[in-house]
């Protein structure tokens, strides 16, 4: 028999069916809500490979170095070949063909799903790695079978199995072929917490078919449920912008912008997380153990689509200490490495080492990322992760300003924490003090979930003070606007859209020579509107692009940037939008279009300027573009040593603020490369040489009428809002978690200074 019904499989048919497929055998055994299919077995599969006699040419055709990509990707490339271009015996195709058409009227859409047989072990989570195909129907069916074989060797799968020791010859590969469900929603389960265990259900849902959340393409709402009183603890209803869905006339999967009214509404209804929370619990009791479970809503029932067990809990194994003593861990027992605590939180979860040529989706919800240097296209799983350790990156990497403003916890240049740390090794990460630790958390607080807010409105929980000293926010992703908003902060001091651009994907040269300049044009007002939107009418500082050449050469397009013998003191900032007026002009033509569109709350500022004329010539393309520069506010980033001590020509040009970017200026004063982990700690933005050149800054542009502010990473620090406070700076822009904080230094800052003036 080349299949077998899933009615008729149990979890002791692993071998025959693989993880998925006894999964879903033994769901649907226990009574709940399966969608009925049947399972094109790994023996057929195996027989396929025999009997046509590829077997030997295929597993050495993948027995390479995987570290080699070029092998890799030839192995992957020959193993495809041999199966998909082989025929399937006829018999078998029958079988298959026969199973398909005895489950409905013979149109019937289905799902084929690959089922390998080392995939969702208890121990080793595979997820995700073969192919799954939706609205599959009888005219391609085995051609998706075949496929499902063939995905058993895409280069991530060859990959993975060499460095898990598992041999390629001994891993088989099921198709699951399953009536499709026609999802209005989908997501996924834990039922219980997935790093601690705790008896929290954590359920995240999206509109239409599941893949836009397993793979991480849409943020999804997140519902944290206790357990044992079924009630909703935390809600956070996250913006949709994109679904799959079955596309009506062509029947394939799509993928379609949410529409306008659904984008903000909350997915599931209260009888849906009732109905889950009830599902959730059957299927933990039923394997005796927590699960994740991927489910879909269709048609008013809720379905279950795949189970597999948490991989990430500890269970204390391999933790030497027990409870009583895990906390006394400064003898450095458990102390794996150290880095700089760029993102407070304390969680835990297993560690996921994310490499080139790995795919985020094997990022689960929970998990720990551990990678050289994020990047650009690695934020929606970073929205996911439990934390963020890096090799490199100092307080203000790319790293280090997304998890602030994710609230993800985050320790950066740890050094070899990708050599140091292994795949699904259970550590605890402490973004305050910078640690990494072995095991899971040990303390009565929750882990921070990210995504959830409990700490989301820092200043929610105390009453703001109101203090003379304006206490703003940074923001560089649009997706943090809403939670920066909360914080009840006076408005963006600093909002950096180099992010916005880096999340193009392409140098904004490669992005206008493919998109045109309209399209680049409107990318920039939505990512800059949906921040001056939030926090409308409260002032919206927006600055011109600033990234270094090394950072836009990641993307595509970046083969033509130039190469830097120091891109830090390089190509960036307002000497290269001056030197490429043209695309200079689209953002502010940009700006202009959001201040013809009332967003009047809006003020442009530009980076790393050297002196006065720097700033006349930015300010003449202003004008070019249409932008009254004496009815706007506008201003210049003071960075460079330069730009401070010629502060007053700067003045002349009529500008209306300055404001410090203390981590280039620190680092150009010191001489101290701000992302070079061996010299981090001569990084000091308190260093008295600093502190100096910031104070007569103010001083000159106190006498001259102009504001002054902070929006480097420094304000964030309660020494320097104490000495800002006290030099008369007009506002101060932190981070997101750190504004509480700040708005109860300056107030108390204040209260001294008007103290001190009576006694
Ligand atoms: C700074 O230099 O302090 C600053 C805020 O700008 P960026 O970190 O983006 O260089
Ligand atoms: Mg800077």
């Amino acid at each position: 028999m080349a299949v077998a019904w899933l009615d008729d499989v149990r979890s002791t048919d692993l071998g025959t069916v693989g993880g998925k497929a006894a999964s879903l055998g033994e769901l649907t055994e226990a009574g709940l809500p399966v969608p009925p299919g049947f399972v094109v077995t790994a023996g057929t599969y195996r027989t396929f490979i025999e009997e046509a006699g590829i077997d030997e040419e295929l597993f050495s055709a993948v027995d390479v170095d995987s570290e080699d990509s070029e092998a890799l990707e030839t192995a992957h490339e020959r193993a495809h070949e041999l199966i998909v271009e082989t025929e399937v015996p006829e018999n078998v195709r029958a079988e298959i063909v026969e199973a398909y058409r005895s489950m409905g009227d013979g149109e019937t859409f289905v799902a084929v799903r690959s089922s390998a047989t080392a995939e969702d072990l208890p121990d080793a989570s595979f997820a995700g790695q073969q192919e799954t195909f939706l609205n599959v129907t009888e005219d391609d069916l085995v051609d998706r079978v075949q496929e499902c074989w063939a995905s058993l060797f895409s280069q991530r799968a060859i990959y993975y199995r060499n460095q898990k020791g598992f041999p390629h010859d001994e891993v088989d590969i099921a198709v699951v072929v399953q009536t499709m469900v026609d999802a209005e929603k989908s997501g996924v389960m834990f039922t219980s917490h997935p790093s601690t265990g705790d008896p929290r259900i954590i359920i995240e849902a999206a509109w239409g078919l599941g893949e836009a959340v397993v793979s991480g393409a849409v943020s999804p709402d997140n519902y944290v449920v206790d357990r044992t009183t079924g009630e909703v603890e935390t809600m956070t209803v996250a913006t949709k912008k994109l679904m799959h869905v079955k596309d009506e006339e062509t029947g394939e999967t799509v993928e379609r912008e949410v529409p306008d009214d659904k984008r903000d509404q909350q997915v599931l209804t209260q009888a849906e997380i009732d109905r889950l929370i009830e599902l959730g619990k059957q299927v933990e009791d039923h394997y005796g153990e927590p699960q994740d479970v991927e489910w879909a809503v269709a048609g008013g029932e809720v379905y279950m689509l795949q189970s597999r067990p948490i991989t990430t809990i500890d269970d204390g194994a391999d933790d030497s200490a027990d409870d009583a003593d895990a906390d006394a861990d400064d003898d450095g027992d458990d102390h794996l490495l150290s880095g700089l605590g760029a993102s407070p939180g304390i969680t835990s979860g297993a560690v996921r080492i994310v490499t080139k040529l790995d795919h985020l989706d094997q990022v689960s919800e929970g998990d720990v990322i551990v990678t050289e240097m994020t990047m650009p296209d690695m934020v929606p799983a970073m929205k996911r992760a439990a934390a963020i350790v890096t090799d490199e990156g100092g307080m203000t990497s790319h790293a280090a300003i997304i998890s602030r403003e994710l609230g993800v916890p985050a320790v950066v240049g740890c050094g070899g924490a990708t050599h140091t740390l292994e795949d699904g090794q259970i550590v605890t990460v402490d973004g305050e003090m910078g640690t990494v630790r072995k095991g899971a958390v040990d303390t009565d607080e929750p882990a921070v979930e990210p995504g959830t807010d409990d700490d989301d409105v820092p200043v929610g929980s105390r009453p703001k003070p109101i203090t003379a000293t304006e206490v703003k926010v940074n923001v560089s992703i649009p997706d943090a606007a809403e939670r920066a908003a909360k914080t009840g902060a006076d408005g963006v001091g600093l909002l950096r859209i180099e992010h916005l651009v880096l999340s193009l994907g392409k140098t904004p040269e490669r992005y206008i020579a493919d998109e045109g300049s309209e399209a680049y044009v409107k990318e920039l007002m939505s990512g800059v509107r949906t921040v001056a939107e939030a926090f409308y009418p409260r002032p919206v500082r927006v600055r011109t692009l600033d990234a270094p050449t090394d950072e836009f050469r990641q993307l595509e397009g970046g083969e033509d940037e130039p190469t830097e013998h120091n891109p830090m003191l390089g190509y960036r900032g307002i000497r290269r939008s001056l030197d490429r007026p043209e695309l200079f002009e689209h953002e502010l033509e940009a700006f202009k279009r959001l201040y013809e569109q009332g967003y009047e709350n809006l003020e442009i500022m530009f980076p790393l300027v050297t002196d006065g004329s720097d700033v006349a010539a930015a300010r003449e393309h202003m004008e070019a573009v249409g932008i009254d520069p004496e009815k706007r506010d506008w201003g210049v980033m003071i960075e460079t040593p330069a730009s401070a001590m010629g502060v007053e020509d700067i003045v002349d040009e009529g500008v209306d603020f300055v404001s410090f970017g203390t981590n280039d200026l620190t680092q150009y004063v010191l001489a101290v490369d701000r992302n070079n982990e061996h010299v981090s700690d001569r990084f000091d933005e308190l260093h008295p040489a600093v502190l100096d050149i910031m104070g007569d800054t103010i001083d000159a542009c106190r006498a001259a009428g102009v504001d002054t502010s902070i929006c480097g990473q420094a304000g964030s620090h309660p020494k320097m809002v104490d000495f800002l406070v006290r030099k008369g700076i007009t506002s101060i822009s932190a981070n997101i978690d750190a504004v509480a904080d700040v708005f109860e230094e300056v107030d108390r800052v204040e209260s001294r200074l008007i103290l001190d003036s009576v006694r």
